[in-house]
């Protein structure tokens, strides 16, 4: 049996690691915002290439606050315009949501599986007010074109970067520091995940830094004395403990992933498979594998058989939600083919050769 994900062999190699820094932990007797979210904070924002980091509970609420903290500094309003990828996942959505805004999905790229530029121009309108692309599956949008079309347009750029930790430009830039503000989520399968939720929040800013800072511990802009009506979403200090550990051996991870990849887009040979797009480059983390056949379904319950564990990102559309029912009679072809076609087969830094070996001949076997 193939997994799709083993996460336990993923963290087994910090075990004792983890359990030092935990006993330390355990001594020590500060839980809530202490040193180990701090030094992570600054780790993550220093490796990233931005001057600020800000810890969050998960990744949903980090994009929700970036959101959040520009209403406060006046950039933004209710019911502001954001432009989004129809074919993200639903966190981008509901995080806009959240923070009182409104996304206005835009059809997806069937290769690049970010945006369709043409449809981005055709669904910007007066309240349009931020652009919001998700560098899905590890792979960076187009940001010199995102930015481009921003500048133009007066917009701020906020990325989800959820699934692209590491991922770096021609530039040499990463992702987090490619648009105004980005949220990333450390899910325990993300590039770099937690053993629980966290995220963060990254920004060369500071006056948002400030005031998302304060947003996260109940609109504190000093203990007990309220600025803003925030909210909790901090970043645990036993999950920082833990991503400051893991954060060292990121860039390796990614390599190898990459690695793995590589072997993959040269060795599946069968005409029934689409395989993702790459140029060959560090401005893809393979967060997912993602591959496209017109008989998904049947490739699924034929991998299963064969005892290779595989997972659809994503089964529906947000459009086709039943959660976001205001936007069911959109339609968008390229979004909706993707979501009846994607599969994404086991790719992770812990897989060994053979194993990679195996799946492509199981896969050249179909
Ligand atoms: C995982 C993920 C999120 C949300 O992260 P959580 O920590 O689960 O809240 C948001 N956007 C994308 C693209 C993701 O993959």
């Amino acid at each position: 049996m193939i997994p799709f994900l083993d996460l336990r062999a993923i963290n087994a190699p910090y075990d004792a690691e983890f359990q030092e820094k935990f006993a330390a932990f355990l001594e020590k007797g500060w839980y809530i915002l202490g040193d180990e979210v701090r030094l992570f904070e600054e780790e993550f924002a220093a490796y990233c290439g931005t001057k600020y980091g800000i810890g969050t509970a998960n990744g949903l609420d980090a994009l929700r606050m970036i959101l959040e903290g520009y209403k406060i500094l006046g950039k933004l309003a209710e019911g502001d315009e954001v432009l989004v990828a129809s074919n993200t996942y639903i966190a981008t959505i509901l995080g806009i949501q959240q923070a009182g805004l409104v996304p206005v999905l835009v059809e997806a790229d069937a290769t690049t599986y970010n945006f369709d530029f043409t449809d981005l121009q055709q669904k910007l309108t007066p309240k349009t007010k931020v652009i919001m692309p998700t560098h899905l599956y590890g792979q960076l949008a187009d940001m010199e074109r995102v930015s481009a079309f921003a500048k133009a347009n007066s917009l701020l750029v906020v990325t989800d970067s959820a699934q692209s930790h590491g991922a770096m430009n021609a530039q040499g830039k990463r992702s987090g520091s490619l648009g105004d503000a980005s949220g990333f989520s450390f899910y325990p399968t993300k590039n770099l995940g937690a053993l629980g939720d966290g995220g963060v929040i990254t920004t060369n800013d500071k006056a948002l830094a400030e005031v998302i800072r304060s947003y996260r511990n109940y609109g504190f802009k000093e203990r007990y004395v309220s600025a803003y009506r925030g909210i909790n979403s901090r970043l645990d200090e036993v999950q920082a403990l833990f991503l400051r550990i893991k954060l060292r051996d990121l860039d390796t991870a990614n390599d190898r992933r990459r690695a793995i990849a590589k072997r993959y887009l040269q060795e599946i040979q069968n005409p029934k498979l689409i395989l993702p797009e790459w140029k060959g480059d560090d401005s893809h983390v393979f967060h997912l594998f993602v591959i496209r056949c017109t008989t998904r379904d049947h490739l699924r319950t034929y991998l299963t058989e064969q005892g290779v564990g595989t997972i659809i990102h994503y089964p529906i559309p947000p459009h086709q939600q039943e959660a976001l029912l205001e936007y069911a009679h959109l339609s968008f072809p390229v979004t909706e083919q993707i979501h009846k076609e994607v599969i994404s087969i086991p790719l992770s830094p812990v897989m060994d050769d053979a194993t990679v070996a195996e799946v492509i001949s199981i896969l050249n076997n179909y």
